[in-house]
């Protein structure tokens, strides 16, 4: 077989961990197999290294994107030469590659960036020497040879794009937990491991805050049939698979509830109630690559309306101004942000079949007092944005509600 592991931040966080994973990877190989390792920045590096970004620049303009690149992308090339001098020691043979030297093509949107081609080649050769490749996560070049990475988390998506382009039996996923909880397990101890989840539960699972998987990394294994296993480097207990849809996976309702707090929410009071205002407001900031989430509209009187709609926070002061610039009619107090919110979910493809989610979600919060502030649904998910201070307490009611934990 052939298998891609790709080992998360806490796995290769100190020394003797990434001592620990080259024997791991040896261990692999002896069993017959040809493995191809990922490895992400050692625990803590990636923050570390924007941190210092941070220090001579708080704010820097998108024309700073590149260098933040070349800064984070450094953290990667650290694990991957460390552990294959790891995987020697141990008496192994290895081969370090960065993402310049798979060729692991992207376009050019830095600190974003998206995956274009990756040419596997170099890779093969390794192999066939009978070497283990360890590959660099997170980051890529665009055409022009510029260094890129792949946004927070994109180790995930690297170790699943090089699964794909090898034709890999499996990708592995090492991270800090052993598998896909019902909810965060160290938010909710008594979530439960689910043994399989559909790629598109995982999908909205990601989208809406469980960072065990980068969402990307799921796009790209249900796009090319990559079969991820997510589980732990520190035992050898079988983890999560994420895999096709099966018939049984509907007759859960809920397979897990998330909560994501990196979102703002923006209302515009009084906005003329006219054809056109909502693409001029939108306009500006898809152009800005700003992606707005739920968006609620209504009635006011005398011709106005009210709208709410969520962005990432980080976009929050760059989407009000963009407002402001698209509006100039509108009065300064008629723009309110509050960022202090989190949205919170239900995630599960039972919901289909199913009707009364929504409503016993509903109820559960109101009984814990809960404001909902937006609603949004989808076919396997239900959203409601709530006070970010009841995030824990909305995701522990609906966890317990819905009979997911242990
Ligand atoms: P790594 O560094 O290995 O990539 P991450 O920190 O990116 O690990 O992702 C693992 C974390 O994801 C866990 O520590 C856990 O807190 C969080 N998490 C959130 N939701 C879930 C979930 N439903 N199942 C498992 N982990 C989750
Ligand atoms: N090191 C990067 C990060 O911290 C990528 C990853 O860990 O997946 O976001
Ligand atoms: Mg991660």
């Amino acid at each position: 077989m052939l298998v891609v592991q790709k080992y998360g931040g806490t796995s290769v966080g100190t020394v003797e961990r990434i001592g620990e994973v080259a024997k791991r990877c040896i261990a692999t190989q002896a069993q017959g197999h040809q493995v191809v390792v990922i490895a992400s920045a050692m625990a803590g590096e990636t923050n570390r290294l924007l941190g210092l970004a941070k220090q001579i620049d708080d704010a820097p303009p998108p024309e700073m994107e590149r260098e933040l690149d070349v800064i984070a992308a450094t953290g990667e090339q650290v694990s991957v030469g460390l552990l294959s001098l790891a995987i020697h020691k141990a008496g192994g043979r290895a081969q370090s590659f960065l993402g310049s030297q798979v060729r692991i093509i992207t376009d050019s949107a830095f600190t974003r960036a998206r995956i274009k081609s990756i040419d596997a080649a170099s890779i093969h050769d390794a192999l066939k020497a009978g070497k283990i490749a360890v590959v660099a996560g997170f980051q890529g070049t665009d055409e022009d040879g510029n260094i890129t990475t792949l946004g927070r988390g994109g180790s995930d998506t690297s170790g699943v794009a090089i699964a794909a382009a090898l034709k890999a039996d499996v990708c592995e996923i090492y991270s800090d937990v052993d598998g896909v909880y019902t909810t965060d397990p160290n938010l909710c101890p008594n979530a439960r491991k689910i043994e399989r989840v559909s790629y598109e539960e995982m999908l909205e699972l990601s989208s809406l805050g469980a960072k065990v998987l980068q969402i990307r990394s799921v796009e790209f294994a249900m796009k090319y049939g990559v079969k991820i296993h997510v589980r732990s480097s520190f035992n050898q207990n079988p983890g999560t698979w994420v895999v096709p849809e099966e018939a049984q996976m509907e007759d859960v309702l809920v397979a897990g509830v998330t909560a994501a707090r990196d979102e703002a929410k923006v209302t515009l009071l009084g906005v003329p109630d006219q054809p056109g205002i909502a693409a001029q407001i939108f306009r500006p900031l898809s152009e800005a690559n700003i992606v707005v989430d739920m968006i609620i509209q209504n009635v006011s009187d005398a011709g106005r309306t009210d709208m709410t709609f969520t962005v990432p926070r980080g976009d929050l002061r760059r989407a009000v101004e963009l407002v402001r610039r698209s509006l100039p009619e509108m009065a300064e107090a008629g723009i309110k942000t509050d960022d202090h919110i989190a949205k919170v979910s239900v995630v599960g493809v039972g919901m289909r079949s199913h009707a009364g989610v929504a409503l016993r979600m509903f109820e559960l919060l109101a009984k814990e007092a809960i404001n909902i502030q937006m609603i949004s649904t989808s076919e396997i998910k239900i959203s409601v944005v709530v006070d970010a201070k009841y995030a824990e307490l909305a995701v522990r009611a609906l966890h317990d509600g819905f009979g997911l934990g242990s």
